[in-house]
């Protein structure tokens, strides 16, 4: 009976967080970032071929649980992930999440995934693919404010990736900078601990910030930044959940991934519905400039779009074909007769 229900099933590939971390020491961390890139490219180019909607939120007072799904020709993902700003106070994460590949042919589910570490992951070969085109010239100096689960990702992306050498970090917390610094101690970086945003973004380049509060937070002031930087700002995510000043925004060239998701959720909600804002696939495929001199102020407000997740899943899933070290989980049934599902239960 028990042999007949084996028989009677078909597994799924699944990476565990344990998985998904010898995945990483085996392609080593920056490898997989630079590679993810290119799949997140390749993604954009194909913008269009996408069913794309706004991700479902279903809101609380200490937090948000989404849903993020998107179709491609012949892939489907979508990610589970949560965001809840005090949970670190009680030893939890911010931001949980997992999430599934499909085949778009038979509807089959192919990899499910961790995708805590995958998200940080993806978050940081976003910013970075979008400061490429950003970003100015020759940037050598990033400011990070925000030195929490996030912050190591994005700083590893942008030195790999931008060829960034000096860090300049800030959080309310000193033990999330020192963490930080540890964390990133010897690989080539110059680390300098500020005392406050304002000293953090003096004579930075690119300006990143990643802070968690459910509010609308106001981390950089139009008064704190000069012309000719860029700010990757991805922690304002949410609905009242923003991290710029309204001014900073206006004064900017800001650029979004989705909008009909970026309007509801980044720091653009502060703005007028039909203010000048650039889609970044139209930047990608050649359509739009990106930066178009050195002294332009550039924004991208990133809240992370189901696009990233699917080219995340999508490059995990090659690799796991190449490496061929994952597990099989028995998900789905596979009846030798598909009409007698009822059978298994006999
Ligand atoms: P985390 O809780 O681990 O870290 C957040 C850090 O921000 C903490 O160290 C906290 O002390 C610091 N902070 C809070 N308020 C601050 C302030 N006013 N000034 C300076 N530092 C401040 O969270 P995380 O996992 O690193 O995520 C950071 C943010 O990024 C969250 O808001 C999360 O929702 C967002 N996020 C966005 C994307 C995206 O795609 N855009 C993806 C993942 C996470």
């Amino acid at each position: 009976m028990d042999n007949a229900i084996n028989q009677s099933v078909s597994n799924v590939s699944f990476i565990s967080v344990n998985d998904m971390i010898q995945l990483l020491k085996r392609v080593g961390i920056e490898n997989f970032i630079s590679e993810l890139v290119e799949y997140l490219e390749q993604d954009y180019l194909n913008w269009a071929s996408f069913d794309k909607s706004p991700r479902f939120a279903a809101h609380s007072p200490e937090g948000v649980i989404e849903l993020m799904p998107i179709g491609g020709d012949e892939k489907f993902s979508f990610k589970y992930v949560n965001g809840h700003p005090k949970n670190t106070q009680s030893g939890l994460q911010t931001v949980t999440a997992f999430g599934v590949l499909s085949d778009v042919a038979t509807g089959y589910p192919l990899l499910l995934s961790e995708m805590t570490i995958l998200t940080a992951l993806r978050t940081a070969a976003t910013s970075v693919m979008m400061a490429k085109y950003l970003a100015p010239k020759n940037a050598t100096t990033m400011a990070m404010i925000g030195c929490g689960a996030q912050s190591e990702f994005q700083i590893t992306a942008f030195s790999k990736v931008l060829g960034i050498k000096t860090i300049r970090l800030y959080d309310i917390n000193p033990q999330a900078i020192q963490k930080c610094t540890e964390n990133m101690m010897n690989k080539g970086l110059t680390l300098i601990t500020c005392d406050s945003a304002q000293e953090a973004v003096k004579g930075a380049d690119i300006i990143t910030t990643c802070t968690a509060d459910k509010k609308n937070a106001t981390i950089l002031t139009n008064s704190m930044i000069t012309d000719s930087v860029h700010i990757n700002a991805i922690g304002g995510d949410c609905p009242g959940k923003t991290e710029l000043e309204i001014q900073l925004l206006s004064r900017a060239d800001v650029f979004i991934e989705y909008e009909p998701q970026t309007r509801i959720e980044g720091d653009i909600q502060q703005l007028p519905s039909d203010s000048p804002i650039t889609e970044m696939y139209r930047v990608i495929n050649g359509e739009l400039p990106g930066r178009t001199s050195p002294q332009q102020l550039t924004i991208f407000d990133g809240v992370g779009f189901a696009i990233e997740d699917y080219s995340a899943l999508r490059y995990v899933y090659d690799l796991v074909n190449k490496h061929g070290n994952c597990q099989q989980l028995g998900l789905l049934v596979n009846p030798d007769d598909p009409r007698n599902l009822f059978g298994l239960t006999a």
